[in-house]
């Protein structure tokens, strides 16, 4: 089980800033930018590699409710990054799908 499903099940505490039927989202515990939130399906999809096609729906909506928080959060005007890593050369940790979104600082490169 990953510390993503513990999150969803409530097992460990997270900073909620949006949580409907099938996604959550919530500040990262070590945010790379000034804010740094991540936005998880409640599915338990291993990675964008992994779903399926019944998940398109569902993360078409993940990225919309990322770009909703984004703006609730106050990022609208000034732009942010969505991120998803997949696997271990792309830099995945938590093996739950999730999108990272940063801003409040210009984001450079893509390393
Ligand atoms: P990845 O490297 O898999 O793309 O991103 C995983 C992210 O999850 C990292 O940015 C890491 O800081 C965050 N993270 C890991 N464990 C926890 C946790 O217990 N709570 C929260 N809020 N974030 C976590």
């Amino acid at each position: 089980m990953t510390v993503f499903q513990k999150i969803i099940d409530g097992e460990i505490p997270c900073k909620k800033v949006y949580e409907d039927d099938d996604v959550l989202a919530f500040h990262d515990i070590a945010p790379q930018a000034p804010v740094h939130i991540l936005v998880i399906p409640k599915k338990a999809i291993r990675s964008v590699d992994t779903a399926e096609q019944g998940d398109q729906s569902l993360i078409g909506k993940l990225m919309l409710v990322s770009a909703q928080v984004a703006r609730q959060e106050g990022l609208g005007e000034s732009g942010y990054r969505l991120v998803t890593n997949v696997g271990t050369d792309g830099g995945q940790t938590v093996f739950h799908l999730h999108v990272h979104i940063m801003g409040g600082r210009p984001m450079r490169g893509m390393g």
